[in-house]
């Protein structure tokens, strides 16, 4: 049966993404779009989209319209365009006196506000659009009290009263905190003793934890990720609301869009291969090694990195393993990345320590991620905490062999590879220390010695499909449950 759901997000690609959250909106949208679901999505018109290449229709009825947060009067008007190859219908919230900024996300005193009338115009469109959500999906903490919105200030609306409300956590970093004295902003009034009291008395709000709290269901971004961020460790300061919430939190693996990361036809890439044949690869492993001046003998593997060079993806690992393996052993290695400046830094070092055997790119260059994918023999993914993760998810499509470390999506994804079964897709590891790296790294130097495991290893990974039509159907499935279907 075909649902109606009401999708509040503050990035979708193409139009405004600073990161996985964009491409996600994008594909869950779009994929629940094509079974036939009324989806309905509302982000902000952000000034910097390029409303050029779009198809941008205002809508009539809902021009200059009043819109109260708290105590604060704006007027919006929203315009919809079509998400490219669907039929989904994103809806801009435009707003200048909130959205028209340089970037997506501010630090100004506002920052709430801004997302706080995005959620509140989500309900008022549904209103005067007299369309009934059956499904409010909000996702992270920029739509978080959607939920707790839907048991108050709009539970006196009809059109609500078989709304089901559904949280996706995608970076359970980011719960936008902002300060007890604006609490009127959130227009609660009696209502706000359903507020989370212990953070009040402490100065401040904090908007993912009510999310958590009200949610009817709650989901995040791999199986594995879900039970983390229920521990201190992962769980960010929220672990203990979460595991309050018992079974309402769920773990749905995000998908990989194939249409743009496959060999068989990646657009970016000159050559083509699959399963069938894998000669193209190790073609584009020669040019991509004369490319960046990388020498190596007829057999010498070709390790890549391609990653934001943060805290989250491990690199502190790489430290103390990479130069101890590249002193002994025969490896190459490329690394594409841009970050925190002591990362940079050693990777830049690196590549002064081993000339013509480790190249460092400094940026973000689309493209070469895809050429890095296609040329490694294998890729090296050793995440302090991952709540999904895709570039194990290409490598594996890729025969990129990964070589991840045991967190979140990279656990649920990645097999770790046993010559006596012959079954396995990638070298994984557990401990987040440096020896645990270093042997990772050599099993997989060891492995990549003997070609008959490795070519098996590489096919096993190219055979797993992580395509948005499976993982569409969990959200359909969830959505499903909740409504008592
Ligand atoms: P995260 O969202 O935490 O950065 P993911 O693995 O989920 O990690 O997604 C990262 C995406 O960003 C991948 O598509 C990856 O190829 C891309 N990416 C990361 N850094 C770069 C870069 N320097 N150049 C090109 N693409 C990059």
């Amino acid at each position: 049966m075909p649902l109606r759901v009401c999708f509040i997000t503050a990035e979708i690609a193409p139009l405004a993404k600073s990161g996985g959250l964009a491409d996600v909106s994008s594909a869950l949208t779009r994929h629940l779009s094509r079974a036939g679901h009324d989806v309905r999505v509302f982000t902000p018109g952000y000034s910097f989209i390029d409303r050029s290449k779009l198809e941008v229709h205002p809508v009539e009825f809902l021009q200059d319209v009043p819109l109260e947060v708290g105590p604060h009067r704006y007027r919006c008007s929203v315009s919809t365009v079509r998400l490219p190859g669907s039929s989904a219908s994103v809806h801009l919230i435009e707003c200048p006196e909130l959205y028209a900024r340089p970037s997506l996300y501010t630090t100004d005193a506002d920052e709430h506000l801004r997302f706080l009338a995005l959620t509140r115009a989500a309900f008022e469109c549904c209103q005067r659009m007299a369309w009934s959500p059956q499904i409010l999906h909000c996702n992270d903490w920029h739509a978080a009290f959607g939920p707790l919105f839907l048991r108050t200030l709009y539970a006196w609306d009809r059109l609500f009263h078989g709304t089901r409300s559904v949280l996706t956590i995608h970076n359970i970093g980011y719960q936008g905190v902002f300060g007890a004295d604006s609490i009127d902003d959130l227009g609660l009034g009696p209502d706000s003793y359903l507020l989370h009291q212990d953070d009040l008395r402490a100065g401040k709000i904090n908007s993912l934890r009510h999310g958590i709290l009200y949610a009817d269901a709650i989901t995040t971004v791999s199986p594995t990720h879900a039970r983390e961020i229920c521990t201190p460790q992962y769980g960010m300061g929220l672990d203990h609301d979460l595991r309050a919430r018992g079974d309402a939190l769920v773990g749905i693996l995000n998908g990989v869009d194939y249409d743009e990361w496959d060999p068989r036809c990646d657009r970016h890439l000159p050559l083509h291969y699959g399963p069938q044949n894998l000669d193209p690869k190790r073609e584009l492993k020669r040019r991509l090694l004369d490319r960046f001046g990388l020498r190596g003998g007829e057999r010498t593997p070709l390790a890549g990195i391609v990653s934001r060079l943060t805290l989250q993806k491990g690199i502190e690992l790489l430290f103390g393993a990479l130069p101890q393996v590249l002193a002994r052993r025969d490896l190459l290695l490329i690394a594409l990345g841009s970050g925190e400046p002591k990362y940079e830094e050693f990777f830049a070092r690196l590549q002064r320590d081993f000339p013509f055997r480790v190249v460092f790119q400094r940026g973000y260059d689309e493209p070469l991620a895809h050429w890095i994918e296609a040329a490694s023999d294998m890729f090296i993914m050793p995440s302090l905490y991952e709540p999904c993760g895709l570039n194990q998810m290409y490598s594996l499509r890729y025969g990129t062999v990964p070589i991840v470390r045991r967190t979140g999506g990279l656990a649920d994804t990645v097999q770790h590879y046993d010559p006596a079964t012959r079954q396995g897709t990638g070298i994984v590891f557990n401990d987040f220390d440096t020896p645990a790296m270093i042997w990772a790294l050599e099993t997989a130097l060891d492995l990549y010695a003997q070609p008959l495991h490795w070519t098996r290893m590489m096919l096993n990974g190219m055979a797993q499909d992580f395509s948005w039509d499976r993982q569409t159907a969990q959200y359909v499935a969830l959505y499903e449950r909740l409504l008592g279907g």
